[in-house]
């Protein structure tokens, strides 16, 4: 019997895959339905009101579960609520779960794990075979210090709901991620000014070309990296110009090798002198905020949206491979452990068109490997060799990733999913029968 903690996305696609394969699980969600951080009303959900789907629905759904016609390009997040419960509700998932159930902590035992959970203020203990972690990545504001001491309201993005609180005040929005920009976006109709401090360049990308998704172009022909960061650059500088022609800083990297930021509204805005573009914060003096170009200007809200970092409260760090000082736990595939087969951290994965179906691969892969296991077959012997090889191998495709904390566990979507495949064919039973 396995243990699931968690019924997101990928909480979900991974209950899926047991189910397909047969294995037995019970699933442990802390909030009283399904969906993640797509259900707003989720403790753990940094969604908020505006918020869309970032990358399209045909680049994001599960293959084998359609998003309707009717639905947009790029849905409200409480569509995708909606998709989800569906989701579960079409696979039977709800019943193998523990809803309002939080997994508090676990403990190593011989063979598998002990786990407690706590529901209503009663602690359960549980024993399993093996444990997969989907607790999610974004629900853990990465906090940053401010240098001084600001007198006005300080909040990041995840205390973020709905446009309201800028009403007639003077905000700094920091960082420039999805999220950030977005916010932007939205203070815009309310707040008296905006302004958003941007300490690195960013490549913006608007969300349509031609009148498609832009993330539905580029799938037929696969270029070489270089130059596929050459042209696409190139198409890029041709739709909306250097970001340094609205008061940002430029990138000093390629594209690709951060993500880049599905947002054009905000470059539109920065164009009408709706939002003022600022450099990094040097000093904060009360309410003043002065940065390091030596320009100073008074805010009553800074908002935060410098991101998020991991967390697994429930589990000793030194089970998952996590040196310290390493933004992520070293895990082949960003999922198996080196020596552990029954801990799999599953979704701790971000890139650019990865999707839920990139998820639900992953997740087929694991189910696979346990089948494989159980079995004692001679390709999870295999498996197992690899994963202790290769745990510190990061699969970017050649990409030279920033080296920033939130691309720690960033891989290359193409290289990524092919090898998910090539390992899913070889632990496949039917392989091996044919
Ligand atoms: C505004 C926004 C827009 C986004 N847009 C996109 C997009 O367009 N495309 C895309 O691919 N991704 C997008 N994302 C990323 C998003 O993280 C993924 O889409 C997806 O939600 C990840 O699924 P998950 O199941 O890993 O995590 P989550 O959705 O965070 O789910 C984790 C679940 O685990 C539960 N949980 C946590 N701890 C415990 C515990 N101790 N015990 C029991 N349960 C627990 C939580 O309650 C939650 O339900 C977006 C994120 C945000 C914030």
């Amino acid at each position: 019997m396995y243990a699931i903690i968690g019924a997101g996305p990928m909480g979900l696609c991974t209950a899926r895959q047991l189910q397909k394969h047969g294995i037995a699980f019970v699933g442990f969600e802390l909030h009283e339905n399904v969906g993640g951080l797509w259900d707003i009303d989720n403790p753990h959900s940094t969604m908020y009101d505006s918020a869309h789907l970032i990358s399209s629905k045909g680049t994001t759904q599960f293959s084998e579960f359609p998003m309707g016609a009717d639905v947009a390009p790029y849905p409200h997040h409480s569509e995708m609520r909606r998709y989800f419960r569906d989701y579960a509700e079409h696979f039977g998932l709800h019943e193998h779960y523990q809803f309002s159930t939080r997994v508090v902590s676990m403990e190593k035992l011989e063979k598998g794990w002990r786990l407690f959970t706590e529901k209503d203020g009663v602690t359960r203990e549980w024993q399993f075979d093996g444990v997969l972690i989907a607790n999610g990545t974004l629900h853990k504001p990465n906090l940053a210090t401010l240098p001084g001491q600001f007198s006005g309201e300080l909040l990041h993005s995840s205390d973020y709901r709905s446009p309201d609180i800028f009403s007639g005040k003077r905000v700094l929005i920091v960082g420039c991620g999805n999220s950030a920009c977005d916010i932007t976006v939205d203070a815009v109709h309310r707040a008296a000014s905006v302004d958003l401090s941007v300490r690195r360049g960013y490549y913006f990308l608007p969300k349509f070309l031609l009148g498609r998704p832009i993330d539905t172009f580029g799938g037929a022909v696969k270029l070489p990296r270089a130059l596929k960061q050459r042209i696409d650059g190139l198409l890029i500088r041709a739709l909306v110009g250097k970001p340094s022609s609205y008061g940002l800083p430029d990138p000093d990297y390629k594209l690709y090798e951060s993500h880049p930021v599905m947002n054009s509204l905000v470059l539109h805005h920065l164009g009408h002198g709706d939002i003022k573009a600022r450099r990094d914060i040097a000093k904060v003096d009360g309410k003043s905020v002065t940065f390091t170009d030596g320009e100073t200007a008074e805010y009553d809200l800074i908002l935060q949206g410098t991101g998020y970092k991991l967390d697994y409260p429930f589990i000793d760090r030194s089970h998952l491979n996590w040196p310290e000082g390493a933004g992520a736990p070293k895990l082949y595939l960003n999922v198996f452990h080196p020596e552990y087969d029954d801990l799999f951290m599953m979704g701790m994965v971000e890139a650019s068109g990865l999707g839920w179906q990139g998820r639900a691969e992953q997740a087929e892969l694991v189910a696979l490997f346990i089948c494989q296991l159980e079995a004692q077959a001679p390709a999870a012997k295999a498996f197992q060799a690899t994963k202790r090889e290769r745990a510190s191998i990061r699969l970017d495709g050649g990409y030279g990733y920033l080296d920033l904390e939130r691309m720690a566990y960033y891989v290359h979507k193409d290289t990524y999913r092919q090898a998910i495949a090539e390992h899913s064919a070889a632990l496949r039973p039917t392989a091996k029968a044919g």
